[in-house]
Order: structure tokens, then C-alpha cells, then sequence
């Protein structure tokens, strides 16, 4: 039995904010804004794994309204999500994600996210694809006011015993 869900986010750039992707704080003269620690990209894997057995989405579970989620660590939110999915049964058969960036390059980033991603998702670094693209100076990424990050996976049951 397989489930496949999918996720999106988008979060605006400003500064005095550190710029923080797949649970890596990257040098950049911008960062992102959010109620936690804005990291996009957990964001839109831990939608697609919520959505994957329709269980809302992180808003849902960790509102924004709710102080308890303030500067909260997104890989720490990745975490309970992943405890949820297992409490269903499941385990992550695999996920592809994407960043939408104009800029920094995040080549030297991409296999630190992979490894953080895997940890808490308890998958192996082969199980994670992220990729990195710019939108080619269209948009509202390309004129870098944000940065999106799209996410699918396919969530697996776990055999019973
Ligand atoms: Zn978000």
C-alpha cells in the first residue's frame, strides 16, 4: 500500500532574518520571514507527508497563532510530523523536493538538507532528493521577494510484524 502527497510553500525574503533551508543556516544578506524558523523547505516536505494520509497540513498541527511555534525549529516540527505518519503505519518510501531561489547558490548546501531530511524522517540520504533552481530573474523569486519550495513523496505501510 502506497500514498503519494505533495506540498508547497512560499516565504518572503527580508532582512535582519537568517536565511535557514533543510535545517542549514546559509550566509545571505536576506532571510526568511515566518511565525518559526521559516524554513520553507521543511515546510513543503512536511505538507507533502501530512497530505500523503490526509492529515491537513502544518498549519493545522503547529498554528502560527500558537506562541509554542514561535522561532519554532522546523526540523523539530519535520520530527513530529514524521511521528505522526509512523503512528499511521507508514514509512517515507522516498521524497523529491525543489527550492525556487534566485539566489544564494545552494549547491554546497543541498547534501547537509539531504542528510538532516533523512535523520528526521529516519530514511536513508537515498531516499531524499533536493534540488535547487532559479526562476531566471521572473517572478517573485526571481526578483528574490521570496523563496518557494515544492515537495512529493510517496509514504509506504509498514508491514505487520
Ligand atoms: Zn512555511
Amino acid at each position: 500500500m502506497i500514498r503519494i502527497g505533495h506540498g508547497y510553500d512560499v516565504h518572503k525574503l527580508v532582512e535582519n532574518r537568517d536565511l535557514i533551508l533543510g535545517g542549514v543556516k546559509i550566509p545571505h544578506t536576506l532571510g526568511l520571514l515566518g511565525h518559526s524558523d521559516a524554513d520553507v523547505l521543511l515546510h513543503a516536505i512536511s505538507d507533502a507527508l501530512l497530505g500523503a494520509l490526509a492529515l491537513g497540513d502544518i498549519g493545522k498541527h503547529f498554528p502560527d497563532t500558537d506562541p509554542t511555534y514561535k522561532g519554532a525549529d522546523s526540523l523539530e516540527l519535520l520530527r513530529q510530523v514524521v511521528a505522526l505518519i509512523e503512528k499511521e503505519g507508514y514509512t517515507l518510501g522516498n521524497l523529491d523536493a525543489i527550492v525556487i531561489a534566485q539566489a544564494p547558490k545552494l549547491r554546497p548546501y543541498i547534501d547537509t538538507m539531504r542528510q538532516n531530511i533523512a535523520d528526521a524522517c529516519h530514511a536513508d540520504i537515498s531516499q531524499i532528493s533536493v534540488k535547487a533552481t532559479t526562476e531566471e530573474r521572473l517572478g517573485f523569486t526571481g526578483r528574490e521577494e521570496g523563496i518557494s519550495a515544492h515537495c512529493v513523496c510517496l509514504l509506504v505501510k509498514k508491514s505487520e510484524g
